[in-house]
């Protein structure tokens, strides 16, 4: 008569083991036995050992020969992206303003990374999901992490659409989760979807070895002070400044606890908000930071080998970034270029550059169930080449076209048009050698 409980018991219990089993080969709340945890080392330099033949056993885990974490600032002007790469798994945390899916697109398809272990849209604000559409269109995610899975805007429904389709769905995680990338690990330490917008920002650390990386998205002093209340650690080699640098942010009782030997600012030039503000960087100053700003300095491009972080900005390596802010260049237009957009017809990749032989991807977000022509002109006239025909977008109001560059097109600055649902929108496109 005890028989049949006991087997049930025993069948669910194997069942629980399996399925833990399975959750942990997917990642999720797997502690992969180089998360610490316990104490990062802020320091860079390790203090001297008095006895450095027997280390009874060292807090900081041995990595495997030839890993390295990098993490790149992409420069997308007033708004967020960063690129993580840890022995070849990748993460991307936010991608900017919607002009920028174009540029998250190249950079992914020129370092070639077509599947993305986790993307993290910090929150809904345009400036950090706006450009993650383009990421989709060039790779796939295994997760997608976001404080919420609605919000009232339409660039948070593109965004939405393409997780779903690419970055299986969107998950909202809880703070102390953790998730591998190659040999570091990524611990969730802040996340409220019932706050005002940016307090709702991801907050997570990346601890690879004894550096480690904050990333703040746009939490305000609020955000701030829950984590803070949380009790979870805190230090940090490298801290993403919060919110582009703005007062509001990085308040002195959570820089303590970071205690950052470097910071990161990813602000606009000459952005009508002031970031960053002269409250912040004096209290960067203050602590002794070493700050590294994308207005000034372009993509800023950090190294880790699990013991330093070496930093290497794309330009102005000694610029002056906790001086007064740069002196605003006489035309305010941005050195990139920006995905040309009209009411109905939103650019979300298109070929800038085009190499003879490539394969050329233009990509719009325009109306649903609607028919597109496209017209690649070269020098030569209208292309002809096989996948240019008229299509339909989807229920999203999406369409794609992919074609040849042949290899005797004349090299130049050519024209693209796109036309349907009554508008028509002209690309400029240039094709080399
Ligand atoms: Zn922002």
């Amino acid at each position: 008569m005890y028989q049949k409980p006991r087997t049930i018991r025993s069948v669910l219990l194997a069942g629980v083991l399996i399925l833990s089993l399975i959750l942990g080969g997917c990642g999720v709340d797997d502690v992969s036995p180089t998360a610490q945890s316990t104490s990062p080392t802020v320091q860079t330099t390790q203090p001297e050992t008095s006895q450095p033949d027997t280390q009874p056993e060292t807090t900081a885990p041995t990595l495997p020969q030839g890993s390295e974490l990098q993490v790149r600032f992409l420069d997308v002007g007033q708004a967020d992206a960063a690129l993580i790469s840890c022995d070849g798994h990748h993460m991307l945390i936010d991608g900017g303003n919607r002009g920028d899916s174009n540029l998250i697109y190249a950079v992914l398809q020129r370092e070639e990374i077509s599947y993305l272990d986790m993307v993290v849209a910090t929150h809904a604000h345009e400036d950090h999901i706006g450009g993650l559409p383009g990421a989709f269109q060039y790779a796939s995610a295994g997760l997608t992490l976001c404080p919420v899975t609605t919000y009232d805007s339409d660039v948070f429904e593109t965004f939405a659409a393409k997780a779903r389709e690419k970055g299986g769905g969107l998950t909202v995680p809880q703070p102390g989760d953790t998730y591998p990338l190659g040999s570091a690990t990524v611990t969730i330490l802040g996340v409220n979807g019932e706050a005002d917008t940016n307090n709702t920002s991801i907050v997570l650390r990346i601890d690879y070895g004894q550096t480690s990386f904050l990333f703040t998205g746009d939490a305000e002093r609020e955000a701030e002070q829950v984590i803070l209340d949380s009790g979870l650690p805190l230090g940090a080699t490298v801290l993403k400044v919060g919110h582009h640098g703005s007062d509001t942010s990085t308040t002195y009782p959570f820089l303590r606890e970071i205690m950052p030997q470097y910071a990161v600012i990813s602000v606009g030039t000459g952005n009508s908000y002031g970031h960053p503000t002269e409250e912040t960087l004096s209290r960067l100053r203050d602590a002794g930071v070493e700050v590294f700003r994308t207005d000034m300095q372009g993509d800023i491009v950090c190294t880790s080998d699990g013991k330093t972080v070496t930093v290497q900005p794309q330009r102005n390596q000694n610029a002056d970034t906790l001086g007064p802010a740069a002196p605003t260049e006489p035309p305010e237009t941005q050195p990139e270029t920006q995905a040309p957009s009209l009411e109905g017809i939103q650019v979300l990749v298109w070929p800038e550059t085009v190499g003879q032989n490539e394969t050329a991807t233009v990509t719009i977000q325009g109306l649903p169930n609607t028919t597109y022509s496209i017209t690649v002109n070269y020098k030569s006239g209208p292309s002809s080449a096989q996948g240019l025909e008229d299509k339909t977008s989807d229920g999203s109001g999406q369409v794609s076209w992919s074609w040849k560059v042949g290899g005797r097109t004349s090299p130049g600055t050519f024209n693209i048009t796109v036309s349907g649902g009554g508008e028509t929108l002209t690309l400029p496109f240039t094709v080399t050698e």
